[in-house]
């Protein structure tokens, strides 16, 4: 593997069409990638735990985080606060690091203008709309109103699309992991990702010269 800089990987898609899991697989399977855990004002799930799964905040908390600057980016999601803590993005990506980050479409347009060069936006999209609501309703998350929300955002989402740099398709998990993983593998391979590396190629071959 070439030694190239890090980079973000924004893995958008409709409310059910999957990306959080894929996300979480990603991280699991490669020791190069570091997931980026957001800030919300949304209630806590039942399987999902503070400081792993987001930073659970209350409004006036999340408030003063964005007043302190605190965010890469932030917006309004189903009617609760969502954003990227700074952290050590930054410093992550100049190390070699991938992060990837689960965000909605609002959040990935803000990343690629911040990070133009550095972020890699894939979208990934269910294969049906009957599937989405189906899955939904069976993961027993959010009531009635919730789900009708979520997809009447999903319409707007799609919409957006062409903003994105890749579609992965959600029919089957292992297959949808599949392409994000090759997606990374060759982004990682880009040649302005590398160009450290080349100077360098082409450095060695300049002291080659001389000393022949
Ligand atoms: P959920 O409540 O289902 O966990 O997430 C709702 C939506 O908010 C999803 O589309 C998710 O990707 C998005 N989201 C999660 N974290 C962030 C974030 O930090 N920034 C933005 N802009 N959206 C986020």
């Amino acid at each position: 593997m070439l030694n190239s800089n890090g980079f973000i990987v924004v893995i958008a898609a409709p409310s059910g069409a999957g990306k959080t899991t894929i996300c979480h697989e990603i991280e699991k399977r490669r020791d190069d990638i570091v997931y980026s855990i957001s800030a919300t004002t949304r209630p806590k799930r039942q399987n999902e735990r503070d400081k792993i799964d987001y930073y659970f905040k209350t409004e006036d908390e999340f408030k003063r985080m964005i007043n302190a600057g605190e965010f890469v980016e932030w917006a309004v999601v189903h009617g609760n606060y969502y954003g990227t803590p700074k952290n050590s993005i930054k410093e992550l990506i100049d190390g070699n690091k991938i992060v990837i980050m689960d965000i909605d479409v609002q959040g990935a347009r803000s990343i690629r203008k911040v990070f133009p060069d550095a972020s890699v936006l894939i979208f990934v999209m269910p294969s049906d709309v009957m599937r989405l609501k189906e899955r939904l309703f069976k993961r027993k998350q959010d009531n009635l109103e919730t789900i009708k929300t979520r997809l009447a955002n999903a319409k707007e989402e799609i919409d957006c699309i062409d903003e994105f740099d890749y579609i992965v398709i959600n029919n089957e998990l292992e297959k949808a992991i599949k392409d994000v993983d090759n997606i990374i593998n060759a982004e990682r391979l880009k040649t302005s990702r590398n160009k450290k590396q080349i100077e360098k190629f082409k450095e060695d071959l300049k002291d080659e010269e001389r000393i022949l």
